[in-house]
């Protein structure tokens, strides 16, 4: 079974959308990719810190799903990282409200020693130094995909561009590939972002699905179509998780089989957004991932007489 580390904010969430809004509420960049990944038979571990008011229910959570959480550092006298955010009427824009980086100013990862040989290595949003750490510490992957966010770009520049010459893929969205490349298209977008070292690009543009990228070659996947959606928080890393599971799982990292990589990924980003937080993701089933994976075939498939 191929090894998977998952590094990134194991974080409280509040999130208000025209639904709803929650008090404190498991979030964290590391816990969507987790549960998301977990869902693909990898052994993935998640290496992260929390602060000593994170409830042990919530690390059981993570475990209930199969992921190794000796890499979730718990330093007892401080606070967990804390994000609120508040979504448009749109559900396609969000103000962030609050980031509270807490424990994580002071952070030195850890991977586990039974985890240092793994072949995949996902870095999640989180510092690019601390990206880069975890980089240093795992002996020779054989893929590295990173996901960051405009809130590195913006305040650690040039340590994100250090750890962007380390990673196969990189999967980032549509306004953070601008605000990387200083290019309104995406297509021109992407090819500066090659030349920053990774191989394949992935921009994820929300309910309007997600573009791979690799040398001249451009895949275009939408998102399904659902009536409902509840709350996206956590789509792109549920996404990120999915894409990385999925590859975890196949061993294959060639271009063709990113494809699939990319529509497993869109698949669980999908239920992701049906319920508050991780909600939904503490319950998806295998069964339900193949009905949704049908559903997909079915949306793009057509015969030209
Ligand atoms: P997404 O909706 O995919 O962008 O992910 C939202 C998740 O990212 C939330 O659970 C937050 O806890 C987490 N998050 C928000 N801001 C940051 C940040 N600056 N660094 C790392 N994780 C973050």
């Amino acid at each position: 079974m191929n090894k998977i580390v998952i590094v990134g904010t194991v974080a409280f969430d509040a999130i208000e959308t025209p639904f709803g809004k929650t008090d404190k509420i498991l979030g964290g960049a590391a816990s969507y990719i987790g549960l998301s990944a977990a869902n693909c038979s990898a052994d993935a571990a998640i290496v992260s810190v929390v602060g000593g008011d994170f409830p042990q229910s919530d690390i059981a959570i993570l475990e209930s799903r199969g992921l190794n959480t000796e890499g979730l550092e718990v330093v007892e006298d401080g606070k967990t990282f804390f994000w609120s955010g508040k979504y448009h009427n749109d559900m396609n824009s969000r103000d962030t409200l609050i980031t509270e980086l807490n424990v994580l100013e002071n952070f030195n990862p850890v991977v586990p020693d039974q985890y240092k040989e793994a072949q995949i290595l996902m870095l999640g949003n989180l510092h690019p130094v601390v990206q880069m750490s975890v980089v240093n510490q795992v002996q020779n992957p054989e893929l590295i995909i990173l996901d960051t966010m405009n809130f590195w770009m913006d305040c650690a520049l040039s340590e994100l561009l250090q750890v962007i010459t380390k990673v196969n893929v990189i999967t980032i969205n549509d306004e953070e590939a601008r605000q990387l490349s200083g290019e309104y298209s995406l297509v021109v977008a992407a090819q500066k972002i090659m030349e920053m070292g990774p191989e394949f690009v992935v921009i994820k543009k929300g309910e309007h699905g997600a573009l791979l990228f690799h040398k001249d070659e451009i895949f275009s996947a939408p998102a399904l179509p659902l009536a409902e959606v509840f709350d996206p928080t956590g789509a792109g890393d549920t996404f990120a998780g999915g894409f990385a599971g999925y590859l975890a799982k196949t061993g294959d990292f060639s271009y063709e089989n990113m494809k699939a990589a990319i529509i497993y990924g869109s698949v669980l980003a999908s239920f992701c957004v049906e319920k508050f937080g991780t909600e939904r993701m503490i319950q998806v089933t295998k069964k339900d991932i193949n009905q949704r994976l049908e559903q997909f075939k079915n949306l793009t498939q057509f015969t030209i007489n």
